[in-house]
């Protein structure tokens, strides 16, 4: 049965069974710890997401295996009206992957075939682990620009639809720096369904999506030569010394660095495996090439710092330390909530350039009530910063005042505590990505609720509800 035209509203009745028939032949699963490993992803660092998504599941999960099998998922769910989420490793901490009202969950890890491999690129289907990527390409001298921290479990199709940048950024920018990402195959929900190629500008359109306009199948993303990076830490006196010494390093075209993290020493015993390194200092944790880490090792001595940890990634962890990767970005997060479930954090991003002076003021203004980690990277050719603070957290009003307070210090904040795709960073409506969603999503049955312009513009309804 094909229904009217009309878009999908939250609540709107679907018809499961007639879906079910559709996809008959398909690994489908609708056993309860199915809908249930479904639904889980990270939105529980947030206390504020903990709670208002908890319940939400699909009715059904499909983990296709090939692009064929997503055609006639994508088909079906057109035909019959049923929401659609997509979900590649679940790894997203703004409940990107949590169906709000229901349907289908496409389960996209079984696309993870390596199609090509050529001098400064690879084709992979959008369900490659990055982890995997990186292996495969090793064998051709390579490897990726960038990845997130949880590089081992996190898909490449999910970095681009829920990320933003990662180790690498330092190095190469962010995702949405032109040139990181070539191109996108993305197929639309309708029925029947098209494929759509992305290149250049247009990746954007898909790019933090939130998988709200389309399924992206395929993925050409750029490649750089092989380095065997240097994993460090240096140990500093003071928070500013690192932050000073970070600005430094950064602008250094003498250096070659991959990662670039500073930490403050409220955080590092946290880091359950490093404690007896750290010696209650504060710490930048680093990526550094082999050709240029005497320079970095006097670069750290001469701003007064002491490097106590250096090897490759294979190293460390036969000595049982972490990675720096697993020191950095949101692990940090993750190293404090393993032992402190009363942590969550913010995403703060600073003017350029970093003033150490105004992390010094905000240092002593908030206290013990929020610990300091900043990023270095680079986006749009600029040098930035970003921190990612833990926040010993009371309740929601308290996050707001902490928002505004660091908006009043001409920082931009990047809320993690909210599932709608504006709301968290963008804080505008993307025009080009509601037009794509027009387009490839026409029945608005994409990852439903996350998108405020379609609510608000499509639907006429108030965006971000449940
Ligand atoms: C400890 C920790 C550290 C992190 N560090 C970083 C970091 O350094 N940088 C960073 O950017 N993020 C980081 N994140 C967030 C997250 O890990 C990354 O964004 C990750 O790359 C998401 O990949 P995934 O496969 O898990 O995507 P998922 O969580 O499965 O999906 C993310 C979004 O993409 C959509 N999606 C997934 N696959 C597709 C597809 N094929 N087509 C269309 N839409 C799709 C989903 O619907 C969802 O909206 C971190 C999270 C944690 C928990």
């Amino acid at each position: 049965m094909t229904r009217t035209s009309d878009p999908y509203r939250p609540g709107d009745p679907f018809e499961l069974e007639a879906l079910r028939v559709a996809l008959a032949g398909l690994d489908l699963d609708d056993g309860e710890a199915a809908r249930s490993r479904a639904a889980a992803d990270y939105h529980w660092y947030s206390p504020v997401l903990d709670e208002k998504l908890r319940g939400r599941r699909p009715d059904l999960v499909v983990r296709p295996r090939s692009a064929d099998e997503v055609l006639r998922v994508a088909a079906a769910c057109a035909r019959h009206r049923v929401p659609l989420t997509v979900r590649g490793g679940g790894t997203g901490n703004y409940g990107q992957c949590v169906p709000l009202f229901g349907g289908v969950t496409l389960d996209a890890t079984a696309l993870d075939r390596v199609l090509a491999i050529e001098a400064g690129w690879a084709r992979v289907e959008a369900g490659v682990l990055i982890h995997e990527l990186n292996l495969a390409v090793r064998a051709s001298g390579q490897q990726l620009r960038m990845w997130p921290s949880t590089e081992r479990i996190a898909t490449l199709g999910g970095f681009i639809a829920g990320g933003h940048s990662g180790i690498g950024s330092i190095r190469h920018g962010i995702l949405a720096d032109p040139g990181n990402v070539r191109r996108l195959r993305v197929v639309t929900l309708e029925d029947p369904p098209r494929v759509l190629e992305l290149e250049g500008a247009d990746i954007q359109k898909a790019h933090h999506a939130y998988g709200s306009n389309g399924i992206v199948v395929e993925v050409e993303v750029a490649l750089a030569p092989f380095v065997e990076w240097q994993h460090t830490i240096a140990l500093f006196d003071h928070y500013g010394d690192v932050l000073r010494f970070g600005l430094a390093a950064a602008a250094d075209p003498a250096l070659d660095l991959f990662q670039l993290s500073a930490v403050e020493r409220r955080i590092t015993p946290y880091y359950a495996g490093l404690r007896d390194r750290l010696e209650d200092r504060d710490a930048m944790f680093a990526q550094v090439s082999p050709a240029t880490l005497p320079a970095y090792a006097a670069c750290v001595t001469a701003m007064g710092g002491r490097l106590v940890v250096r090897g490759s990634e294979a190293e460390l962890l036969a000595a049982g330390l972490p990675s720096a990767t697993e020191c950095a970005y949101n692990h940090t997060t993750l190293e404090a909530l393993k032992t402190d479930r009363g942590v969550t954090y913010l995403q703060v991003a600073y003017p350029a350039p970093l003033d150490p002076a105004l992390v010094a003021r905000q240092m002593v203004r908030l206290g013990d009530e929020v610990l300091f980690h900043h990023e270095f990277s680079r986006a749009g050719g600029e040098l930035v910063a970003f921190a990612l603070p833990l926040v010993h957290y009371f309740d929601e009003d308290q996050l707001h005042q902490l928002i505004k307070g660091f908006e009043a210090d001409g920082c931009t904040i990047f809320d993690p505590h909210t599932w709608v795709l504006e709301d968290g960073g963008m804080k505008q409506v993307d025009e080009a990505q509601l037009e794509f969603k027009k387009l490839a999503d026409p029945h608005g049955l994409m990852n439903p609720g996350k998108v405020r312009a379609w609510d608000e513009r499509v639907l006429g309804i108030p965006g971000g509800r449940l």
